[in-house]
């Protein structure tokens, strides 16, 4: 081969070709990766002719293109459907559909079972940050390791990849924890930009108070790590519960007097009061976890 022969590029099949497809799919064709695409509403795939790829008839035709195979549906039900009675011995299946733990670990023995390696993903990314160098994105893998390791090039096109295991669940646990905290974070800043907005405070002055406020909180998460390995929520504690429930009054009072309910706040502060009322007014917030976990023993009534 000479210094300026093409570098052949592994070819993908992808199933799927919608917000997040389409994205997915212009990154590895701008790779020099061939890709072969199937949607079940074709005019959606064939926008994807202009940029290269190539179209197939049927999401079989797809899956029989090429060894590995990416799905990018709206839900595990819609991979089901597609791949229904479609053969996948030999392929390399990578399903970027969201899903649940267990959806991802009946999709890797269903997967499994029909010859196919499996590995589940969850995607850390909106379409815009796809195959944008330097945009942050990523995508959770976890199942066949050898599955990734082989294809973890191809893999790295569209976003950054982060193994995270051969459980086929830990993709779909890790994303969905992530985007449950995200929505936490959200619910937050939804509740104070209700506290702010009937007053002579501007959103867009306010908005960078809030960015560093969050920023600069969100490394406790390390202290609660820590708690949690450790299993002592007294470690490190610089602002006990006692302390933090005697000030969420104010929170409480505050909304009250700005006239916005706390129905975001109060399920939170609520726990800590709990917390608090079973004798752990020394610890950390960390504590509520414990009231959480609907799986801990109870103790006899
Ligand atoms: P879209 O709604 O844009 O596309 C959904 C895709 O699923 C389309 O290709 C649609 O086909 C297909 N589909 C739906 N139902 C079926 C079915 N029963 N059988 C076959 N195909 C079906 O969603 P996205 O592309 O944005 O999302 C795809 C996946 O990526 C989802 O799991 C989503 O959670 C995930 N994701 C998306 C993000 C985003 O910001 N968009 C961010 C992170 C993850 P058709 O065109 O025929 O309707």
């Amino acid at each position: 081969m000479t210094d300026n022969a093409p570098v052949s590029r592994t070819p993908v099949s992808l199933l799927g070709a919608g917000a997040m497809g389409t994205a997915l799919a212009r990154a590895w064709l701008a790779a020099g990766h061939p890709v072969t695409v199937w949607n079940r509403t074709p005019a959606r795939a064939r926008a994807l002719a202009a940029d290269g790829a190539t179209v197939a008839a049927g999401a079989a035709d797809a899956v029989a293109a090429n060894r590995l195979v990416i799905a990018c549906l709206l839900d595990d039900a819609s991979v089901g459907e597609a791949l229904d009675g479609v053969g996948l011995t030999g392929r390399d299946l990578v399903n970027l559909t969201t899903g649940t733990p267990a959806q991802g670990r009946e999709r890797a023995a269903w997967a499994t079972a029909r010859g196919a390696r499996y590995l589940d993903a969850g995607i850390m990314a909106v379409p815009p940050m796809i195959g944008v160098a330097d945009s942050g994105a990523y995508v959770l893998y976890s199942g066949s390791a050898a599955l990734f390791e082989e294809h973890r090039d191809t893999l790295a096109v569209p976003a950054g990849t982060r193994y995270v295991g051969t459980d086929p669940g830990f993709a779909a646990l890790h994303d969905v924890a992530l985007l449950s905290a995200m929505n936490g974070m959200f619910a937050g800043v939804a509740h104070a930009f209700a506290l702010i907005r009937r007053e002579d405070v501007a959103p867009g002055a306010f908005a960078p108070l809030l960015v560093s406020w969050l920023t600069a909180m969100a490394p406790a998460a390390h202290q609660a790590a820590d708690q949690l390995e450790s299993g002592d929520y007294r470690k490190g504690v610089v602002s006990n519960l006692a302390m933090q429930v005697a000030g969420n009054a104010t929170l409480l009072r505050t909304a009250e007097e700005q006239g916005v309910s706390a129905e975001l706040l109060r399920p939170y502060l609520d726990l800590m009061a709990r917390r608090l009322a079973d004798g752990h007014g020394d610890e950390d917030g960390t504590g509520v976890i414990e009231l959480l976990d609907l799986r801990r023993a109870r103790p006899a009534a």
